[in-house]
């Protein structure tokens, strides 16, 4: 590309070829610092994994269409007019100078506006902007007077100060298709496209990870190739090879990662938990009034072939709320109790902690009071431990997890803490996977003594299958995709106060009816109260002047308005730990008719007698989050109905998510709409962003194809050659990836 107006001045090398460890600077001269400190590259190498964000066709020069307010731009036109305006600058005093220019592209028109003070420079700048001449301008995209334009840009000019001759000169130079790199506003696009220019043309090797016979049974460009078709392609089917093969050696890559800690895992010993005929599990099925769901059954199969076999069990169990993943975890649970060891199930949050050990002491009647006055002989003990318990009751509880007396432990993160021994730790099963990183599964395998423990990982958020493989890949995957026999459907509706605001109050007169009925309904809130704001805000949100609904507000202003001489309390994640689990039993008990929360009920909490949810300022939370939010009711076979109450506008984002919320109760297909709506990385999780930031042209939820290829390339890779001692490329770039992700471990720590 011409250069005119900067010049990098690099340091040139005096060889002709260099290497792909090279320093920056090599090629990026006075501007290696600067690229350095925007995006951390300190090698040639660095620099050419930054690929461009798009390419713009130099033919069509159509570059206006996402052009929006506030969004960084860099388009391609041609100035169509421009003019000088001198005016006196009262500030300073004297004459200053607006240049305003027109710049064209084959659709759409776009306002330049600069401002100088000097006359020489308004001038100099007045020539560079003459009408015919192209060139590239980048800026934060502004409005003035409902046009919209670009002020003062950053200007990289098309040829010199030639004639038109010289200009139209420039402009064949440029490639057919130009790269716009990713830019900030201290490194330019062009700077960095100059850089990678001189680097592509001087490093002749690229390192490869693909084996040779991969890369030819699945048609791929040879790396170096790749690499300069996806920099600087002659045709759309020249970038579209070189993004095929860069975004196979990423699935590759991470799929070689899995591949080695299934391999690693594989390699582990565990104690088999195979059981004992007559034992806690099988006097456990007698009594369970239920039949299991074939789906249950199959899962179950599964997991007690696991505990019966000599490696760890890693697996990961999906089914949507109420699909009874809790009964397949506590008959592996019991399994495990019976083998001679116990077994912890960790939750998210201390109210679903308290829950799981009321619902699981409630499932296991007498087997639970092992040890007891009139207990089930050779019963055991559910042991409860989280962050908040008194002294005594902690100490009580941290003795029955030593001694071996609680063969069942139910826990928060408590559970993690060192002060924790276990008599003999044989399996852990966590209960939502999203809020447990990869190191606190660690953390508590670590207690495992001898051998590790066996781990279950539950989820309610169905997980589409390549996420599953990216993410969780290290993981066996089950899925229970019925519910049991006499769920009632749970029937949603949007209210939308934008368009009636009287419907508020008819909510609320059903709410009334609702607990007249003998029924008791949650209202859900996503604020305490206060200033706070627990951060359910959805990229796209309108009308952020407006407060969101608080339980500290809307509850009593409910009780002494609308909803008077109903039973209504509150609860929230600041109220004291015993008050909270006072507020569920009365709940449960039916002592409660309204409870105004926040969304500590999300998970596991089950009250079959609720059927109705309110959910108020519904647009402030996620697709996924509401799907799990109104599970809470139509558990117990009566209909449940849920109010998603909004004030968001007619055809915004923020409504199109409520509707599909409304319009569908298949969580597979809603986790797809919510995955669709966020950026990859948090598709990926928080804990997960080494493995995203090795991921540029790889699309987890569009690729799928590359992720099935690459996942069994990379299994076979690793199975013949565990250490990858003849796969030295790809060793390194393993390496990389384990330490990007160590990193983000430490940082976490
Ligand atoms: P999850 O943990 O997947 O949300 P649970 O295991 O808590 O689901 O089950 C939800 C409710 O359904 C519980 O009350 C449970 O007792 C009940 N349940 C589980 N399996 C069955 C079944 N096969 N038939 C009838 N009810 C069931
Ligand atoms: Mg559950």
């Amino acid at each position: 590309m011409a250069r005119t107006v900067e010049s990098p001045g690099r340091e040139r090398p005096l060889a002709s070829t260099i290497g792909w460890d090279a320093r920056l600077a090599t090629v990026a001269g006075r501007h290696a610092p600067k690229i350095e400190k925007a995006f951390g590259y300190r090698t040639v190498g660095d620099l050419l994994g930054h690929y461009p964000r798009r390419w713009v066709d130099k033919g069509s020069l159509s570059d206006l269409g996402d052009v929006e307010p506030d969004l960084h731009v860099t388009v391609i036109g041609r100035v169509v007019r421009s003019r000088q305006h001198p005016y006196s600058d009262r500030r300073r005093g004297g004459l200053a100078y607006r240049l305003e220019a027109v710049v064209a592209t084959e659709d759409a028109q776009l306002m330049l506006t600069f401002f100088d003070k000097a006359q020489h420079t308004a001038d100099w700048r007045l020539g560079q902007l003459r009408p015919g001449r192209s060139g590239l301008f980048s800026g934060k995209v502004g409005t003035f007077r409902g046009t919209l334009q670009l002020v003062n840009p950053q200007t990289q000019m098309f040829g010199g100060e030639g004639d038109e001759a010289a200009v139209a000169a420039e402009w064949e130079k440029l490639p057919a298709l130009i790269p716009i790199y990713p830019a900030t506003s201290t490194v330019q696009s062009w700077q960095l496209a100059d850089a990678i220019e001189l680097a592509l043309d001087l490093v002749h090797e690229v390192p490869e990870v693909l084996p040779e016979e991969v890369r030819r049974t699945h048609d791929l460009l040879p790396a170096r190739q790749a690499l300069r078709w996806l920099h600087r392609p002659d045709s759309w089917s020249e970038k579209g090879a070189a993004e095929k093969r860069l975004r196979f050696d990423e699935a590759f890559v991470t799929q070689t990662v899995l591949a080695q800690r299934r391999q690693e895992l594989r390699a582990l010993e565990a104690e088999p938990r195979s059981g004992r005929p007559g034992g806690l599990l099988d006097r456990f099925d007698e009594r369970l009034p239920f039949e299991l769901t074939a789906g249950q059954q199959q899962v179950s199969r599964a997991v007690l072939d696991d505990l019966a076999a000599g490696h760890p069990m890693h697996r990961l169990l999906q089914g949507e709320v109420g699909s009874g993943k809790t009964v397949v975890a506590l008959r592996a649970m019991l399994r495990v109790v019976d083998s001679g060891a116990q077994a912890a199930l960790l939750a998210p949050t201390e109210v679903l902690a308290q829950q799981h050990h009321r619902s699981i002491t409630a499932m296991l009647g007498d087997l639970a009071t092992g040890g007891m006055l009139g207990g089930a002989e050779d019963g055991t003990r559910v042991a409860l431990l989280t962050g908040s318990m008194g002294a005594a009751a902690r100490r009580e509880a941290l003795l029955d997890v030593a001694s071996g007396a609680a063969g069942v432990v139910i826990g928060t993160h408590a559970l993690l803490e060192d002060k924790v021994r276990f008599a003999e730790l044989g399996l852990v099963v966590v209960d939502e996977q999203h809020r447990f990183g990869v190191e606190q599964r660690a953390a508590l395998a670590a207690k495992g003594g001898r051998t590790p423990p066996h781990v279950l990982v539950m989820t309610a958020t169905p997980i589409p299958r390549t996420v599953a493989m990216t993410v969780f890949g290290d993981l066996e995957t089950s899925t229970l995709s019925e519910l049991p026999a006499g769920r009632a459907p749970i029937q949603t509706t949007v209210v939308a106060l934008v368009d009636q605001p009287s419907w508020m109050e008819r909510a609320l007169v059903r709410v009334r009816e609702e607990v007249e009925r003998g029924h008791q309904v949650y209202i859900v809130c996503p604020r305490i109260g206060g200033d706070d704001n627990d951060g359910t805000q959805q990229p796209g949100d309108v009308d952020d002047a407006k407060p969101m609904a608080a339980v500290e507000e809307v509850a009593p202003e409910l009780a002494e308005g609308a909803l008077h001489g109903l039973r209504l309390e509150m609860l929230h994640g600041r109220l004291p730990p015993d008050r909270k689990d006072q507020v569920m039993r009365r709940f449960a008990a039916g002592e409660v008719d309204v409870l105004v929360s926040t969304t500590v009920i999300e998970v596991g909490v089950d009250v079959a007698n609720a059927t109705m949810m309110v959910i108020l300022d519904a647009d402030r939370f996620g697709v996924s989050q509401l799907h799990q939010l109104r599970g809470r009711v139509g558990r117990g076979g009566l209909p449940g109905l849920c109010l998603l109450v909004t004030n968001a506008p007619a055809d915004t984002p923020a409504r199109e998510r409520l509707a599909a919320v409304a319009a569908t109760t298949d969580g597979f297909e809603l986790s797809r709409v919510d995955l669709e709506q966020r950026r990859e990385g948090d598709v990926l999780g928080v804990s997960q962003s080494g493995r995203r930031s090795s991921l540029r042209l790889l699309h987890v939820l569009q690729h799928e194809d590359d992720i099935v290829e690459a996942r069994a390339v990379a299994t076979a890779v690793v199975a013949e050659d565990p250490a990858l001692e003849r796969h030295p490329q790809l060793a390194k770039q393993v390496r990389r990836l384990h330490d990007a992700e160590q990193a983000d471990y430490l940082e976490k720590a």
